[in-house]
């Protein structure tokens, strides 16, 4: 038995990182996924890896910044597979700088992505959900949503941001039988973690000792260590949790 047979989920910015280990967990636990991303070779090759492990999955091309393409995501899914039982709102970018290092252009392009991304991916799906009476939607949060972090002031905001509506979302869909929560990591080790270490850093390798050295495990998370928190939530194993951040930071937040 899956913790998640039966069920589809939407996974978006699934072709990297923490999407593609949670779409192929997910998959492994029963689930058929619509794999969305803005990168096509990377979401086929998540789709691939799918099928080859024996599981069902599809790609639908999607920037989640383009309401056409959200409404035509939400659409395939629901013409292949007939319902949509779960939605991880996954995909984002970075943004470094501070203030004064932060430029128009990179400001509204986080909250484009990492905001809007959520709130037209959502508005294209919940209908779906609404329809049945039942759905999950996970938000990726980030861990400096409530932390303050040097030099990640866009990206900061866009998580706040997403903790916020997230509570809001919480709150509209209850009585739709929708549960809504976030999830927040801390530093886990994805392309998205060494493209930061690229721009960041002289020396990208002395940088990930660096931060390394500050995890309170002595380690940065995983992929896996996410998209198992994800799993959790968006199984009925967590039937009475809406509204709520799952932190999932290796520390970082509860400690000093
Ligand atoms: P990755 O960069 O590894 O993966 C993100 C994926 O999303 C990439 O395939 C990317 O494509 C895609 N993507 C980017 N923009 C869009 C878009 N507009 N529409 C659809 N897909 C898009 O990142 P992670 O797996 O590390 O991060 C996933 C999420 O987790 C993000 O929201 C991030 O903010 C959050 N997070 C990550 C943490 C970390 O330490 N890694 C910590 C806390 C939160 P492309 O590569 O072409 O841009």
């Amino acid at each position: 038995m899956g913790r998640l047979d039966g069920k589809v989920a939407i996974i978006t910015g699934g072709g990297s990182g923490i999407g593609r280990a949670t779409a192929l967990l997910s998959a492994r636990e029963g689930a058929r996924v619509a794999l969305a991303d803005v990168d096509r070779g990377a979401g086929e090759q998540t789709v691939s890896a799918i099928a080859a492990a024996g599981g069902e999955a599809f790609f639908s091309p999607c920037d989640v910044t383009n309401s056409a393409d959200t409404r035509q995501l939400a659409r395939a899914t629901v013409d292949r597979y007939h319902a949509v039982d779960i939605l991880f709102n996954n995909a984002g970018i970075a943004g470094v700088g501070s203030v004064e290092e932060t430029d128009e252009a990179l400001w509204d392009r986080v909250m484009a992505v990492n905001v809007k991304g959520i709130f037209l991916t959502t508005k294209a799906v919940a209908p779906y959900m609404i329809e049945r009476r039942r759905g999950v939607i996970i938000n990726m949060a980030s861990s400096i949503a409530f932390v303050g972090l040097a030099r990640r002031v866009s990206y900061a905001a866009s998580k706040g941001a997403v903790m916020a509506m997230t509570l809001s979302m919480a709150a509209d869909y209850a009585r739709h039988n929708i549960r809504v929560n976030a999830i927040c990591p801390g530093t886990i080790h994805t392309p998205f973690v060494d493209r930061y270490l690229r721009e960041s850093y002289a020396d990208p390798e002395a940088g990930l000792a660096e931060i390394t050295r500050r995890q309170l495990l002595g380690r940065l998370g995983t992929a896996e260590d996410v998209a198992h928190a994800v799993l959790y939530v968006a199984s009925d194993e967590a039937a009475f949790m809406t509204g709520a951040p799952l932190i999932i930071d290796g520390g970082l937040t509860g400690t000093k």
